[in-house]
């Protein structure tokens, strides 16, 4: 019996996903880096997705599960004010979570587990600020959908801006375009608010974008955030040899414009990117719903405070992380010169969070003084390139070539635009 209950115990362990909520790399620049992810793998298969190449997989039975009972002991420690670690202190601060992070939590096993209804109700228990990002459409239904509306959520929507005929192929798996559009529309008329994720736009595919907003605004979404598709490396994976089969001049097409090797992805220059982002800025706006730019380069395009999603504005109470870069830059946006400052009261976990960066940015977890290792660290991602997440890989800010009396570099931004930027004519391009 006992060894019954052991064997048991330890099955539950192997079963369950020990990373559902972390700070993700991007602390340096990102208001709202915290993700939650109730899979350890997706269950779709995206043909663009990174998610399955770096350490998912979407066979149903390989997936390991949140244990809902430890979230529901985390929020609770936060909302004690006996937070355990950083990641408790992002909780008690109440900067909302990105509920689907990694991997869509309404997948096909979702159905059955019933493991991300579980997350849903625990959240809402506490009116936890969260961002939930989906493909799936299960969410329309019964106690999820009690769910939704008895708690502080807001849902984004990813849709791949392509031709509807295409869209099966490049989203096996996923719910139709229209069904998608319809849970969006469910859900705003049960008072909850709801963004279009247009991610990825496909090059060559902006009409599609604009058609794709015009749904969403008469099913009564509020907000639509756009980014272009980041072309994965990884060849020789299944899922990126389907990817050149639906799309063969894609990869082409980025070498012919510019694209720059990201890590393992090809990115679009900024400037092919901006111009056609902001037609589709102003076509949401005309809309009435608030655009956001996705795109890491024009983050400062953004007059909200939180990232591109804009949850300052549709969460209750939820707060955002600035003591980042891009939170040193937008507080001087006015300024005629941007300095490396950081206020007193600039909010940061005590506990550390360099374990959550990547493995350069580790180096600095000997230091004792967590505030002045972070502030090390930002100030020489300050006095780098563009390569490092400097503030020249803002697209608007440039290196004024001074110093400050310390030593760092002095920026100055211009959102000039050119006239004709933006303009309709400039959307469309040929693959
Ligand atoms: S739903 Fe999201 S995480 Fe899942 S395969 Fe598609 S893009 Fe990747």
């Amino acid at each position: 019996m006992v060894r019954n209950i052991a064997f048991i115990l330890r099955l539950k362990t192997l079963e369950t996903y020990k990373y559902y909520l972390a700070p993700t790399s991007q602390i340096p620049f990102c208001s709202v880096p915290l993700r939650l992810d109730s899979y350890s793998n997706c269950q779709f298969g995206c043909q663009y997705c990174f998610s399955k190449s770096r350490g998912g997989a979407f066979e149903v039975s390989r997936a390991k599960t949140i244990d809902n009972g430890q979230l529901k002991k985390r929020l609770e420690r936060a909302q004690r004010g006996t937070p355990q670690g950083a990641t408790e202190e992002f909780l008690q601060r109440r900067i909302p979570v990105q509920f689907g992070g990694m991997n869509d939590p309404f997948g096909p096993a979702e159905e059955k587990k019933a493991v991300s209804l579980g997350t849903l109700q625990t959240l809402a228990a506490y009116d936890y600020p969260t961002l939930l990002s989906t493909k799936g459409t299960l969410a329309q239904n019964g106690d999820y959908l009690a769910t939704l509306k008895a708690g502080n959520f807001y849902v984004r929507i990813s849709i791949a801006a392509i031709d509807e005929n295409l869209s099966p192929c490049l989203e096996p798996g996923v719910p139709s375009i229209q069904e998608r559009l319809q849970f969006g529309e469910l859900l705003a008329a049960a008072g909850i608010p709801v963004s279009l994720r247009l991610q990825p736009i496909i090059p060559g595919y902006e009409r599609s974008a604009e058609k794709l907003i015009e749904l969403a605004a008469n099913c009564g979404f509020r907000h639509v955030s756009a980014e272009y598709l980041k072309l994965p490396l990884e060849s020789n994976g299944h899922s990126f040899r389907k990817l050149e089969e639906t799309l063969p001049d894609l990869k082409h097409f980025y070498v012919e414009n510019g694209a720059k090797r990201v890590g393992r992805e090809f990115v679009l220059p900024a400037e092919l990117k901006k111009v056609r982002l902001i037609a589709l800025q102003k076509m949401a706006e005309n809309f009435g719903l608030v655009f956001g730019f996705a795109e890491n380069e024009l983050l400062l395009r953004n007059d909200f405070s939180a990232c591109c999603n804009a949850s300052d504005l549709f969460l209750r109470g939820a707060n955002f992380f600035d003591f980042n870069i891009l939170g040193i830059i937008r507080q001087q946006l006015k300024s005629n010169e941007i300095v490396f400052k950081v206020s007193d009261d600039a909010w940061l976990p005590k506990k550390s969070i360099f374990s959550h960066l990547n493995s350069k940015s580790r180096v600095h977890s000997n230091q004792e003084d967590q505030r002045a290792g972070w502030t090390n660290l930002l100030r020489e991602k300050w006095n780098s390139g563009a390569w490092r997440g400097g503030p020249v890989s803002f697209d608007g800010v440039h290196d004024t070539g001074s110093l400050d009396a310390q030593g760092n570099k002095v920026f100055r931004y211009s959102s000039a635009l050119d006239s004709d930027e933006g303009s309709s004519e400039k959307l469309a391009i040929n693959l």
